[in-house]
């Protein structure tokens, strides 16, 4: 007869959660997370989540500890003394082949060189040693706004630096969770999802081909707007306020992969066009430059209800050809030791 086990023991005892926030970023992504119920960053740090181990979490924004008391981390991650460890990376990826004799950004000094160690450097030191490596927010993962043509910093997300095919040492891919910020709840669940698969308690992240959880992303923003009704009637806003459709008013739904309308932006509530705003595409990897200007309606918007029925197969098609265009980060995201981004100095 076959038994089923009610409750299995994890196979590690503690993980750590190293978080870079020294990308090119704002910091958006560590207070966005303080937002999350499903489930919030305190019941995964103070043990309320069954059969989870115990889980330290190590983020400059919301650490107690300063100085070296923070930095001790860091250097145990390196040498080994944290193992396990998810490296979460939050911010843009610079270039430092181009920044001469200066840096782009650091955290912490070379005690031998009396120099800052770069972000790249610390990427370099522990992507090996983590058992998985986590993208927080469109920085990270695409490039984000820093990433722009015209860019000085030849920044970047995760993959472009790493590799695409990079693994972890556990044969991980990067997970990628794009959103500016990102949404608080798909973040931690993604987190929550890797932790149990640290512990050895669930089966192989699902991605897609952009390394974002497939179960997160694999719909458009448009799918789950409330204001679809709005659209398949052919009613559209004019202007700001009105509660119709705002595709005239420049929304890319349709062609966006985000669930923020679904799942709203904290406890349910929000969803940028549920409440008004328009959707620019923020966790696409040809955000922004695939975007500008915001305001200007997206190719093929005017085509109502109507139009939808007649010729639904080939808007379709069409929208299909925009998605995977949008969902390609430009040329210039590389980490090749040349500035490809246009920028071009004022001296
Ligand atoms: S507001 Fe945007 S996402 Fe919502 S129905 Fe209109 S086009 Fe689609
Ligand atoms: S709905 Fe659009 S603008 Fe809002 S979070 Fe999603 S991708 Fe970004």
């Amino acid at each position: 007869m076959k038994t089923i086990q009610a409750h299995r023991e994890p196979d590690v005892k503690e993980i750590h959660i190293v978080w870079m926030t020294t990308g090119l970023g704002c910091d958006g992504d560590s207070v966005s997370i303080t937002a999350a119920m499903q489930p919030s960053i305190e019941d995964v740090v103070l043990g309320a989540i069954p059969g989870l181990p115990k889980v330290h979490l190590h983020n400059p924004v919301l650490a107690y500890e300063v100085g070296d008391d923070f930095m001790k981390w860091w250097y145990m991650a390196e040498r080994g003394e944290l193992d396990p460890f998810v490296l979460v990376v939050e911010g843009s990826i610079p270039n430092e082949n181009l920044s001469g004799e200066g840096y782009w950004a650091a955290m912490g000094t070379n005690e031998e060189t009396g120099q800052p160690i770069t972000t790249n450097e610390w990427i370099d030191r522990l992507a090996p040693k983590a058992l998985a490596i986590v993208g927080a927010g469109t920085c990270a993962t695409y490039g984000g706004i820093h990433a722009m043509q015209g860019n000085p910093t030849g920044c970047m997300g995760l993959a472009d630096y790493l590799g695409w095919d990079w693994k972890s040492k556990a044969g991980l891919p990067i997970v990628n969770v794009p959103g500016c910020p990102v949404q608080p709840d798909n973040f931690m669940e993604t987190l929550l999802y890797l932790l149990y698969q640290v512990a050895g308690l669930a089966p192989m992240i699902p991605l897609d081909d952009k390394l974002r959880p497939k179960w997160l992303f694999g719909s458009t923003v448009h799918e789950g707007c409330d204001r679809g009704g709005h659209y398949e009637q052919g009613r559209f806003a004019s202007e700001y306020g009105q509660p119709e459709c705002l595709v005239k008013l420049g929304c890319w739904g349709p062609v966006v992969n985000c669930n923020v309308p679904k799942r709203g932006w904290m406890a349910g509530i929000g969803g940028c066009p549920n409440v008004g705003g328009i959707c620019i595409g923020c966790t696409m990897p040809g955000f922004p430059d695939k975007f500008m200007p915001f305001m200007n309606p997206p190719p093929g918007s005017y085509v109502s209800s109507a139009g939808s029925m007649v010729y639904g197969g080939i808007i379709k098609a069409l929208r299909n050809i925009t998605q995977r265009k949008l969902n390609k980060e430009p040329h210039w995201r590389h980490n090749r030791k040349e500035l490809t981004t246009g920028y071009k100095p004022k001296h």
